[in-house]
């Protein structure tokens, strides 16, 4: 395994792709999860694959296959996996529900949560990351006054959602800088788990990045906003936070979010097209500002990822949303 390389096995540190197989990954979280790939292997990291499968309802059949298939495909490789097994194995989120289930006993006996039967969206979309435009109203409190020990509403009505903190909270994000917000206010009470009782989003993927010893988590950064809430769930149950490093994302000529209003950038679909996948990894690399040099017709893929990986510096990362027309786009 990568990280077990001489004496800095003891202090390896650790990564993660965490993809939702609740759609089909397209450029822009290829991009992403390249940015998070050449850190983990500069930094002689571990790499973990954890699929978070937990939105059943959205999950597409056949879409965390097609999601290892497409990694795979960019050169991207992790050290654990549900392909690959690890230490921290199962790395399938509906299969790791008693590691949430033990974290939320914790929280409602520490009285950090409390439930919550109002029918809001939030609850309903929580169990996947809220990206972009999913970003429901603040919470107005409305069940906040419930304590422990007094009796709870009918199981199946209520979720259950956490007391987020009423002073500051700042990170410094590796590529975003410093961030600060005022959690209850700004963002107000946020749902950890579904009516039904199991986890949701923020809840698992603490409880799991936690759990796998993940030091730096790398994502879009649509997901800044719920990294204070993370952080406030890692305070209350009492785990190290990792560092973030939020990326900047892809969008259209219009300005918004990489969807499929601006042309199929499905990976499958350019794959499927015979696409060479060093075209990608070398489009992700110039626009993150990682190389300048253009694409030689001898190039091979492990080679420019190789190059990729020896010259990368976060300082060297580009901060800036990157702007593309897919129609246009040649690869
Ligand atoms: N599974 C989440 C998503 O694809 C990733 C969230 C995260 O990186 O924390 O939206």
């Amino acid at each position: 395994m990568h990280g077990d390389r001489g004496p800095a096995a003891s202090r390896v540190a650790a990564s993660r792709l965490a993809p939702s197989p609740t759609g089909a990954q397209h450029l822009g979280n290829a991009r992403t999860y390249l940015v998070a790939y050449w850190s983990a292997r500069a930094a002689n990291a571990q790499l973990i694959l954890r699929i978070e499968d937990i939105d059943s309802p959205r999950v597409k059949p056949g879409a965390s296959e097609q999601a290892v298939a497409d990694l795979r495909w960019l050169g991207i490789e992790w050290d654990q996996g549900p392909d690959v097994g690890g230490p921290h194995a199962p790395y399938v989120q509906t299969r790791r529900t008693r590691f949430y289930d033990e974290a939320l006993q914790r929280l409602i006996e520490q009285d950090s949560v409390y439930p919550c039967t109002c029918t809001r969206r939030d609850i309903e979309t929580a169990a996947s990351a809220p990206h972009v435009g999913d970003e429901g109203p603040i919470y107005p409190g409305t069940c906040a006054l419930w304590r422990r020990g007094h009796s709870l509403p009918e199981f199946g009505s209520y979720c259950w959602r956490f007391r987020s903190r009423s002073t500051p909270l700042s990170f410094e994000d590796t590529l975003a800088g410093q961030q600060t917000c005022t959690p209850q206010t700004d963002l107000g009470d946020f749902p950890i788990t579904r009516k039904t009782g199991e986890a949701a989003y923020q809840l698992a993927v603490v409880v799991d990045d936690a759990a796998m010893g993940v030091t730096e988590v790398v994502r879009g950064n649509d997901l800044i906003a719920s990294t204070f809430r993370q952080l406030e769930l890692y305070d209350a149950l009492g785990f190290a936070p990792p560092t973030f490093a939020h990326v900047p994302l892809v969008v259209g000529t219009d300005g918004r979010r990489l969807a499929k209003r601006h042309g199929d950038t499905r990976l499958s679909q350019y794959r499927e097209a015979g696409m060479c996948p060093i075209e990608i990894v070398h489009w992700a690399a110039s626009t993150a500002g990682l190389i300048s040099e253009p694409l030689g017709p001898t190039d091979d893929i492990a080679n420019l990822q190789r190059q990729i990986i020896r010259e990368f510096r976060w300082e060297a990362v580009s901060r800036e949303t990157v702007m593309i027309d897919p129609s246009s786009m040649k690869f």
